[in-house]
C-alpha cells in the first residue's frame, strides 16, 4: 500500500491523531462497539464504510426491504462524519456556475433543487428517528475584504434571481446587527441553511438502520471486493459477505483501508485537512450578542473560516486546510489567533478541545456519484458539503437500486477528472495549485 499510494500511511496515522481530541467524541457517551465481521455472511447488500453516506444509504435500502450489512473500518463515524462543521449547507461547492456551464440552466436548477432537498431530508430523517442532534437553522455568509464583499453580494442576487433564495443582506456598519466582529464588511443570512452535532446525528443515523434491520459490523476495513455475474463479495481480514450489490462509501481513506475496493475512482478525490478548535462553554449573553441569531458562520475566502457556538455555548471554530497530510505546527495557538480576530472579545479565552479531519474535494467541488460495473455504486467528492448532501446521496443511490436511476444518471453525466500528477506526486501538485488561492486570499 505505500508504495501504491506514499500519502496513504501519513494520512492514516495522522487521522486517528487528529480525530483523538475532538469535542464531538467528548460530548457523547458511544454505545459498545458492534462486532467485527468474522466469517461468511449473506445479504442483498454490502455497504462500506459506516460515515453519513453509508449509513443512509444503508438506512435507506433497508427501509425498501432489502437485507443490509455494512462494514465500518475504524468506529461508526469516527472519520469526517463525526468531526465535522456540522453546517447544513444548501447548493454545493463547485457553485451553481459550473453546474449552468457543464449542464445547463434547467439541469443547474434541478441540481439546486436537490440540494434543497437535501436540507429536508436531514430534517425529515431526524424528526422520523428522534434523533436529538442540536438542530439549528440559519446560516450566514460573510465577507472580510471589498472584492470578497463584492462577490458575496453578486452570489447572494444570483442565489435569490435565479434560484428564488433570498437572504438578509447587510454591509458596512449594520453587519453588526448579524454578527459583533470587526473583520467583516459584508454579511448575508439565509435560513434554509443551518448546523447540528454531527456525531449526535451520525449515531442516530447508525441506531435507526439497526433498528431498520442492517447488521453493523465496526473494525472491519473491507480489503477488496470482487465482482462476478451472480453478486459481489466484500473480503475483509476476518471474514466475507457476499451481496447482490455494494454501495461503497469511504471517502478519503478508502485509499488505504482498502486500495482495491474500486481502484477506478480513487484518484478523482483527494483528501484536505481542515481543524476545528472549541472554547469552554461561554456566557450564553455573550454568545447572544456575538451571533444573535445563532446562526452557523462561513467566510467566501477560499481557505475558509467557519464557525458557530453549540447548544452548550461553545465557540466551534474550524478553519486552515493542510494539502499534505501534515497537521500544521503550533496549530491550537494559531487557530485560537483566528478566532480572536474574528471575535476580539474572546481575547482571554482558552482552547478546550483541537481537532482535525480530512475533507474529500473532487477537482470540480461537485460531488461525485456512480456506478462501477452493474453492481458496484460509490458516493464521494462532497467537497466539504456533505452534512447535508450525504444524505442525498443515500437516497438517490436507494432509488436506482430500486430501479428509479434518473438522479443517479444525472449526478453520474457530471464530468469528473482525476488531480494530475499520479499517486506519487497528486498531493504536491495540489499544494502547489492551492497555493496561488491562498495568496490570493490575503491580497484581499
Ligand atoms: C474538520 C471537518 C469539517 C467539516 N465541516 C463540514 C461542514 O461544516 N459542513 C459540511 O457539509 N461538511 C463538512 N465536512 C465534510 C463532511 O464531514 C464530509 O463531506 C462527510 O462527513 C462525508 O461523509 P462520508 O460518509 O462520505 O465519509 P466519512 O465520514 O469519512 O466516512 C467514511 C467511512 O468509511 C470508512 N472506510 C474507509 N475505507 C473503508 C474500508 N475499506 N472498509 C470499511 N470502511 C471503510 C471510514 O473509516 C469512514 O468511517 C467537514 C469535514 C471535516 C473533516
Amino acid at each position: 500500500m505505500g508504495a501504491r499510494w506514499p500519502w496513504a500511511t501519513a494520512l492514516l496515522q495522522s487521522d486517528t491523531q487528529l480525530g483523538r481530541d475532538s469535542y464531538y467524541e467528548a460530548s457523547v457517551q458511544r454505545p459498545p462497539a458492534w462486532p467485527a465481521l468474522q466469517g461468511t455472511q449473506r445479504a442483498d447488500a454490502v455497504v462500506v464504510g459506516g460515515g453519513f453516506a453509508g449509513l443512509t444509504a444503508a438506512l435507506e435500502l433497508a427501509e425498501r426491504g432489502m437485507r443490509v450489512c455494512l462494514l465500518e473500518a475504524d468506529r461508526l463515524c469516527a472519520a469526517a462524519s463525526g468531526r465535522n462543521g456540522g453546517q447544513a449547507i444548501v447548493g454545493y461547492a463547485s457553485g451553481q456556475g459550473l453546474l449552468e456551464r457543464q449542464l445547463g440552466l434547467a439541469q443547474a436548477r434541478q441540481w439546486w433543487d436537490w440540494s434543497l432537498q437535501a436540507i429536508d431530508l436531514l430534517d425529515q430523517r431526524i424528526a422520523r428517528h428522534a434523533i436529538a442532534c442540536d438542530r439549528v437553522h440559519g446560516y450566514l455568509f460573510v465577507a472580510d475584504s471589498p472584492r470578497k464583499a463584492r462577490q458575496l453580494h453578486a452570489d447572494m442576487v444570483l442565489q435569490a434571481d435565479r434560484y428564488g433564495l433570498p437572504c438578509d443582506w447587510a454591509e458596512g456598519a449594520d453587519v453588526a446587527r448579524l454578527i459583533d466582529s470587526p473583520r467583516y464588511l459584508a454579511a448575508a443570512h439565509e435560513q434554509r441553511s443551518g448546523h447540528l452535532h454531527p456525531l449526535k446525528y451520525g449515531l442516530g443515523l447508525a441506531q435507526a438502520a439497526a433498528q431498520a434491520g442492517v447488521v453493523l459490523h465496526e473494525h472491519s476495513p473491507v480489503r477488496r471486493l470482487t465482482q462476478g455475474p451472480g453478486g459481489v463479495v466484500a473480503h475483509t481480514d476476518s471474514g466475507q459477505v457476499s451481496a447482490d450489490l455494494a454501495v461503497v462509501a469511504g471517502n478519503c481513506t478508502l485509499a488505504e483501508h482498502g486500495p482495491e475496493v474500486v481502484p477506478q475512482v480513487h484518484a478523482r478525490i483527494m483528501p484536505v485537512g481542515t481543524y476545528m478548535v472549541a472554547t469552554p462553554p461561554l456566557d450564553p449573553a455573550l454568545c447572544r450578542r456575538l451571533i444573535p441569531s445563532g446562526a452557523a458562520v462561513c467566510d467566501n475566502n477560499f481557505v475558509l473560516d467557519y464557525f458557530r457556538f453549540s447548544a452548550d455555548h461553545r465557540l466551534l471554530f474550524g478553519g486552515r486546510v493542510s494539502y499534505t497530510t501534515r497537521t500544521p505546527s503550533h496549530l491550537a495557538e494559531r487557530m485560537r489567533q483566528r478566532m480572536v480576530q474574528v471575535f476580539p472579545a474572546l481575547a482571554g479565552t482558552p482552547v478546550e478541545h483541537v481537532w482535525g479531519g480530512f475533507v474529500d474535494i473532487s477537482m470540480n467541488r461537485a460531488p461525485d456519484f456512480g456506478r462501477v460495473g452493474q453492481r458496484v455504486y460509490y458516493l464521494q467528492g462532497f467537497s466539504g458539503h456533505g452534512v447535508a448532501l450525504t444524505g442525498l446521496a443515500g437516497r438517490v443511490v436507494a432509488e436506482a437500486v430500486a430501479g428509479q436511476s434518473g438522479r443517479l444518471d444525472a449526478f453520474a453525466a457530471l464530468q469528473h477528472r482525476a488531480f494530475p500528477g499520479g499517486p506519487r506526486w497528486r498531493t504536491p501538485v495540489l499544494a502547489l495549485g492551492m497555493l496561488w488561492h491562498r495568496l490570493r486570499d490575503r491580497l484581499g
